[in-house]
């Protein structure tokens, strides 16, 4: 009955189970790591080694090449155990990584991304600020140029990887021109004077994060990517690839509920008979069945077409619906979920419950539902929308 798969490149197929075969070997322990907000950075090398912290990165430079749907899939499948460690490998590959990938010079690409693709160096970006969340494009973080180098000054918050990242892509401002006042830079942890402090969370706990302050950091100006200005239009197009690649991980979230639910219920017991039996329980089941098989078709078909055109903004709407139903339905999914295991779904001997926690994240993180609504009602107003 399920669609979503049918017709699938054979290669991402067995990407998909490469993953999944590594997730079962390796991931036993995913709650413990939730519960004591451990990331495992022993495997880290290891992820590398099959290629998987070299997504959407150049295949010469060592990286797994720009296939997105590669990068939905692994998200998927690493989710069903990790959606915390999923999005850590996302943010330092798809999130940083990708961005110096799209943007950086033939000399910016040499030194950054092998490091970044084989795991021997970890990536993070740097866009949130203490006052400055939505509003993402009007960063209060400065860049003030002073001869070869940038000095720069200011606060990120919420950076997924910030307290173990060798290397930052950070947004700062260059001047004070409304339209092009913002820019990027590569900064290495050894360029000096940042401080970061671990972050606790509800969820995605196996996940760091941390506060990074930039106290009069000298950036050299060869690491400034593309060019003075530039910066906003880096960020859209980075966080339009990111609200693709990581919804990955609400379809390994939904399925990883299904499975859960499914199993409990048809061995579970009340009144007689298995829970499975009862109408209420099918009622959630087959809402948990439909979010996967839809969310899916649509994030698999969008990824495809991404491919054909690689940073289309006529797409950037389509990656905001994505992004903001597949967020939701990862949440409710998991509601649902432990509602159908009752007690025990409560309990932290389920995945359930960290399904929940972390799916909530992605109701938030890359442009929170309400910023995702805008963005759709904007294109309507606009006429963009075919109906
Ligand atoms: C676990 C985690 C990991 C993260 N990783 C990173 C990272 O690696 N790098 C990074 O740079 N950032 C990261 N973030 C930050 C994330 O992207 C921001 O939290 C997000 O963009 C929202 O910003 P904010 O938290 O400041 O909320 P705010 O922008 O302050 O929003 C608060 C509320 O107001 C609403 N709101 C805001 N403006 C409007 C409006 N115009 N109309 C209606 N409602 C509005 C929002 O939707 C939200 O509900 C991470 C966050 C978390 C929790």
């Amino acid at each position: 009955m399920l669609i979503s798969k049918v017709g699938l490149r054979e290669e991402v197929v067995e990407f998909a189970n490469t993953v999944k075969e590594f997730c079962e070997r390796e991931f036993k322990d995913t709650l413990e790591w939730d519960a004591q907000e451990y990331m495992p950075y022993d495997l880290w090398k290891k992820m590398g080694n099959i290629g998987l912290t070299g997504m959407m990165l150049d295949a010469d430079l060592g990286g797994l090449g720009d296939d997105l749907l590669t990068s939905v899939v692994i998200h998927e499948e690493m989710s069903v155990y990790s959606p915390a460690i999923a999005m850590t490998l996302g943010a330092h590959a798809i999130l940083a990584g990708n961005v110096i990938n799209r943007a950086g010079n033939k000399k910016q690409k040499e030194k950054y991304i092998p490091p970044i693709a084989s795991g021997d160096k970890v990536a993070a970006i740097c866009i949130t600020e203490p006052e400055i969340g939505s509003d993402a494009a009007h960063p209060k973080t400065r860049a003030i140029k002073k001869g070869d180098k940038y000095i720069l000054k200011g606060s990120k918050i919420f950076i997924t990887n910030g307290p173990v990242a060798d290397i930052f892509v950070v947004y700062a401002r260059t001047s004070d021109d409304p339209k092009r006042g913002v820019s990027a830079f590569i900064v290495e942890k050894d360029f000096g004077n940042i401080s970061v402090e671990k972050m606790h969370k509800m969820g995605m706990r196996a996940s760091p994060t941390g506060f990074v302050t930039f106290n009069d950091t000298e950036v050299p100006e060869e690491n400034l990517l593309r060019a003075e200005g530039e910066g906003v239009h880096i960020m859209m197009e980075g966080l339009d690839v990111e609200r693709i690649g990581l919804s990955g991980s609400n379809l390994g979230m939904i399925k990883g509920s299904l499975d859960i639910a499914s199993r409990y219920a048809k061995e579970r017991f009340q009144f007689g008979q298995p829970i499975i039996n009862y109408q209420l329980i099918q009622e959630k089941l087959a809402y948990i069945l439909s979010q996967l098989e839809l969310n899916r078709l649509y994030l698999y078909n969008l990824a495809e077409t991404w491919r054909k055109y690689p940073g289309s903004k006529k797409l950037r709407a389509a990656t905001a619906l994505v992004k903001m139903t597949s967020a939701q339905a990862a949440v409710k999914s998991a509601e649902e979920a432990i509602q159908i295991l009752g007690g025990y779904g409560y309990t932290t001997d389920y995945r359930v419950q960290m399904y929940w926690r972390d799916a909530k994240l992605y109701d938030i993180g890359a442009g929170t539902t309400e910023m995702m609504k805008i963005l759709l009602s904007r294109r309507i107003e606009e006429g963009f929308v075919d109906l």
